[in-house]
């Protein structure tokens, strides 16, 4: 069967792809990335994950009359009402002196909390996975994962992404940035729901 990924990002298609070759071998899954098929993004204009990964399911199905996955996430920090939220990517912006990536990001975020005491500064990644059949699908299958961990006052770690520098994983004792790619993936929000996803998807 074929399926879209709506993501335009190749490292998801590769880590997808993989997985679904070993779990669902009977079902012969060919998982086709959105950007190779012409699929113009959605607008990911949803307050929350669920809403935006069913946004951009959708629109993949729309445009290609296949069954799409896709998937959001972020990062929620408590002492600011869980902001960054479905703004995660896009915290930071050239407009509040910060430039925009992940750099700027995760400056824009030391700054949000500066004089936030340790234990105030809990946070947690969420991501949700959803997979629909069709446009109109009225049973989007939705996975998810959380997270949780602490935001760090400076910088660790080589690895990772995002705000993996300033996420401090409580059970390890360091940074997400410190962790290696593999224990990541046993404790991560991704990790969790794509594992949701293995045990729980029905084509
Ligand atoms: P997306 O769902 O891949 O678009 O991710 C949204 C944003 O959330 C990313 O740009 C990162 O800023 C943040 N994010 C999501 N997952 C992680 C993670 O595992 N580590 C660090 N940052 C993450």
């Amino acid at each position: 069967m074929k399926l879209v990924l709506a993501s335009g990002n190749a490292g998801k298609l590769r880590e997808f792809s993989a997985l679904f070759a070993t779990h669902f071998a009977a079902q012969r899954v060919e998982l086709l990335s959105q950007k190779e098929l012409g699929v113009t993004e959605a607008e990911e204009t949803g307050m929350t994950f669920e809403a935006n990964a069913i946004l951009k399911a959708r629109n993949a199905c729309a445009q290609t009359g296949l069954p799409a996955l896709a998937d959001d996430s972020g990062l929620e920090v408590d002492a600011l009402q869980g902001e960054p939220g479905v703004f995660s990517a896009r915290f930071a912006a050239p407009e509040d002196g910060f430039g925009s990536g992940d750099a700027a990001n995760n400056a824009k975020l030391l700054q949000a909390l500066e004089g936030v005491p340790d234990d105030l500064r809990t946070a947690r990644f969420r991501c949700v996975l959803v997979y629909m059949r069709s446009a109109d699908d009225p049973q989007p299958q939705i996975f998810e994962g959380s997270w949780e961990g602490r935001i760090l006052t400076a910088a660790e770690g080589e690895g990772g992404f995002g705000y993996d520098p300033l996420f401090f994983v409580p059970s390890e004792g360091c940074a997400s940035a410190s962790l290696s790619r593999e224990r990541k993936n046993e404790l991560s929000h991704r990790g969790q729901a794509i594992r949701e996803l293995l045990a729980d998807w029905r084509p």
